[in-house]
């Protein structure tokens, strides 16, 4: 039998890192030390650095430099990161997502209680 698992595709590889990164910013503390915050910042530039996606990694990089990471809480991180997300899909053409939905999203759940 042959092992079908294949190398990720660009949009494979953008929706599992979005879900990490927006996850991540998710659990980021609420109220972080000052080395949590300076360590989440230079993640995020090396992160831009190391992008497997050239194009991506570019633009990212050109964006982060204009709107750099707010890293002063989780609510902070994870509308700044919800808004990079968007600046990509105004780039490809698609919906803007609402940023006040980004904790039901990626850490509580619906409101509705559809992912309980
Ligand atoms: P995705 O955009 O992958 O989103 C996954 C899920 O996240 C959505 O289903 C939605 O539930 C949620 N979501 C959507 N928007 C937001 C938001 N603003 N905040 C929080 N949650 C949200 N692709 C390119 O073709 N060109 C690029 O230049 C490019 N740059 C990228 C840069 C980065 C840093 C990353 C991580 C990915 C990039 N991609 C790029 C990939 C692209 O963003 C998408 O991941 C890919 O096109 C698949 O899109 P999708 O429609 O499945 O949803």
């Amino acid at each position: 039998s042959t092992n079908h698992e294949c190398p990720l595709d660009k949009d494979d590889l953008g929706r599992s890192t979005w879900g990490f990164l927006h996850t991540m910013a998710a659990y980021f503390p609420d109220k972080p030390t000052i080395e949590q915050a300076q360590n989440m910042c230079d993640f995020f530039q090396i992160f831009a650095e190391h992008y497997p996606c050239e194009p991506c990694a570019k633009d990212f990089a050109e964006d982060i430099t204009k709107n750099p990471p707010k890293t002063k809480s989780s609510q902070a991180l994870s509308q700044w990161l919800c808004e990079r997300h968007n600046t990509v899909n105004i780039k490809l053409g698609k919906p803007e997502f609402d940023c006040s939905k980004v904790f039901e999203r990626w850490r509580d759940g619906w409101a509705d209680g559809s992912c309980d």
